[in-house]
């Protein structure tokens, strides 16, 4: 039985003060709620404050992304260690803002997952179709291609502690949710490649996220489905009570 996993991605919203208050609050809402695993991402500047105001909760703080160096003449970079002593336990990689904005390749995001590894950080990797590739019929292939360059190189005792989130760009922050059937065909797609090239046993533990347009109204029938283990929840995760609400959906 695979535990479900909520995460809430903050993307660039919310200052320390905010940060910190909200962790405080989400704690005291979700104490009873042993049966999920949370997860929250602050950005960079509150991981700190997050992860002290969570201590002890259960709860865990992740970063957003890092950069694959430990340290170095880096402008604007963080690294995987940096956010290791900052308190976080896991690390979000690969999301497709930082793929479609910064840049970041398939390379990039393997590099970073070692580098999250080596530092104790457990990475939420993300993959996902654009809508035009969807259209053109392509969302297995870039997927394969995209969890392929996730796992490259990893032994297995790494991936046993890898969570994998499906968002499909054309949901993310457009308000536009994958149905419940379309979000288990794609978890079951990346479940069977999983049990192919992993063995099944690896495959059937592996915690695999939906992510995209998550909320209180349409979580339970997304985490309902048999291949859905949690959610990777960007808006709607900004407001504790209804991050709390899509958290509950997942008992
Ligand atoms: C995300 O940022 O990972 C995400 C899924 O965003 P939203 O829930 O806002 O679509």
């Amino acid at each position: 039985m695979r535990v479900p996993l909520v995460a809430g991605n903050w993307k660039m919203f919310k200052g320390v003060a905010d940060a910190v208050a909200y962790a405080k609050e989400f704690r005291a809402l979700a104490k009873d709620l042993t049966a999920v695993e949370l997860v929250i991402a602050p950005p960079f500047t509150a991981i700190h404050g997050v992860a002290d105001a969570l201590r002890n909760s259960g709860i865990a703080t992740a970063g957003q992304d890092c950069y694959w160096e430990k340290d170095g003449a880096f402008t604007g970079a963080i690294s995987a260690p940096m956010l290791k002593e900052a308190g976080a336990a896991l690390v979000i990689l690969g999301h497709s803002e930082r793929r479609r904005v910064f840049g970041d390749t398939d390379a990039d995001v393997s590099r970073k997952i070692h580098a999250a590894y080596a530092a104790g950080l457990a990475p939420i990797a993300c993959i996902g179709e654009t809508l035009e590739e969807r259209e053109a019929g392509r969302t297995f292939e870039v997927l394969d291609t995209q969890l392929k360059a996730a796992l490259d190189g990893l032994s297995a005792d790494q991936f046993a502690q890898m969570v994998i989130a499906y968002e499909p760009v054309w949901a993310i922050g457009t308000g536009r949710n994958a149905t419940p059937e379309q979000a288990q065909e794609a978890h079951a797609h990346i479940r069977g490649r999983l049990r192919a090239w992993l063995g099944a046993e690896a495959a059937d533990k592996c915690q695999i996220l939906y992510g995209g347009s998550v909320k209180p109204d349409n979580a339970r029938a997304i985490l309902q489905q048999p291949d859905v283990d949690g959610a990777l929840v960007g808006g709607a995760s900004l407001d504790p009570q209804g991050f709390f609400q899509i958290a509950s959906a997942a008992v």
